[in-house]
């Protein structure tokens, strides 16, 4: 298993923008009865994740461990998820060294793994931000980089983990769902009155860039990245990008699409100058100040709504405990 799972990591780094996950060779297919709060544990918040940065042999991977250690938002943010809900079980989640780099939710272990090779790939890739992007994380030093990455990682292979220990009822691809999932618990952390750099939304971004790193171009985007079980990197990177700004215009707007809301302020200032025609116009025309195109920007907030309720209503319905 392990020697597939280091294939299908090669072959994602290498080819697809994947965060490669563990897997059997055959896998059990059980038929899931999606029972609301059948697969809970008898009491919200009793089972927790269990949190453990193993030493490291790796020296770079030794700084990032002590690092991390000393980090609280890897407790805090699993801590206020596990108060929610009812795990069944303990899950381990374990800094480990793997001999490769890989992130994964084991099925048989019902544990989460994630390889320090891993942390200290995207490390040695993040020294600079680059493109439109470097404005964008002008924030973001390479603690932050190193941190919100991490996270948003381990909260994607945390929801496969969820989805398989309550068997959630997920429709479209169990991918773009756990990456929702990622954005939406970096979201649902934020808290009234947060300035911008103490908000764990802003991490989510960290995860959209990640994303971005793993993008092909075009012409290099091969049948085996096409069919493959994610959405291609470039999508994935405007999906979590799309959710964060939807959370919040005001906050995210300025930074995502300064084109847009220049467009905005203007109509604002002077709304008898502009039908519906000029709005479009102008806001293709400024369209290249935005990293989020404003096309998609518009539906943010609507995406970000409906998601976020499906989110909670799945958490509240298949999580906890049901009352008869
Ligand atoms: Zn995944």
């Amino acid at each position: 298993m392990r020697s597939l799972a280091l294939l299908s990591l090669l072959a994602g780094l290498a080819t697809t923008p994947v965060i490669a996950e563990d897997f059997n060779l055959i896998q059990e297919v059980e038929t899931e009865t999606l029972t609301p709060g059948a697969a809970a544990g008898a009491v919200l918040g009793e089972h927790r994740f269990v949190l453990t940065f193993e030493p490291s042999s790796i020296r770079e991977a030794g700084l990032i461990r002590s690092k991390f250690e000393k980090e609280g938002i890897f407790a805090e943010i699993l801590d206020d998820l596990a108060d929610q809900i009812a795990l069944p079980v303990d899950v381990p989640v374990t800094f480990t060294d793997c001999g490769y780099p890989n992130a994964f939710w084991s099925p048989s272990d019902q544990a989460i793994t994630f390889c320090y090779e891993m942390v200290v790939l995207y490390n040695d890739t993040y020294q600079q931000l680059e493109g439109p992007e470097g404005g964008l994380f002008r924030w973001a030093d390479q603690d932050a980089v190193l941190t919100g990455t991490t996270l948003f990682i381990l909260l994607h292979e945390l929801g496969h983990g969820l989805t398989a220990l309550y068997d959630l009822p997920i429709t479209g691809r169990e991918e773009d769902a756990v990456d929702q999932f990622a954005a939406l618990t970096l979201i649902g952390a934020d808290e009234e009155g947060d300035t911008f750099e103490e908000r764990p939304s802003r991490l989510a971004l960290l995860g959209a860039y990640f994303f971005k790193q793993l993008s092909r171009a075009p012409e290099d985007i091969t049948r085996a990245i096409f069919s493959n079980e994610h959405s291609l990197g470039q999508q994935r990177y405007y999906d979590v990008m799309c959710l964060v700004m939807g959370s919040d215009m005001e906050a995210y707007g300025p930074i995502l699409t300064p084109g847009m809301v220049m467009v905005f302020e203007t109509i604002e200032k002077n709304p008898a100058d502009f039908d519906q025609a000029k709005i479009m116009e102008w806001l293709e025309k400024t369209d290249d100040l935005n990293i989020l195109p404003a096309a998609r920007a518009l539906r943010c907030p609507n995406e970000f709504a409906r998601y976020d309720a499906s989110w909670d209503y799945i958490i509240d319905t298949f999580m906890t405990v049901q009352k008869d």
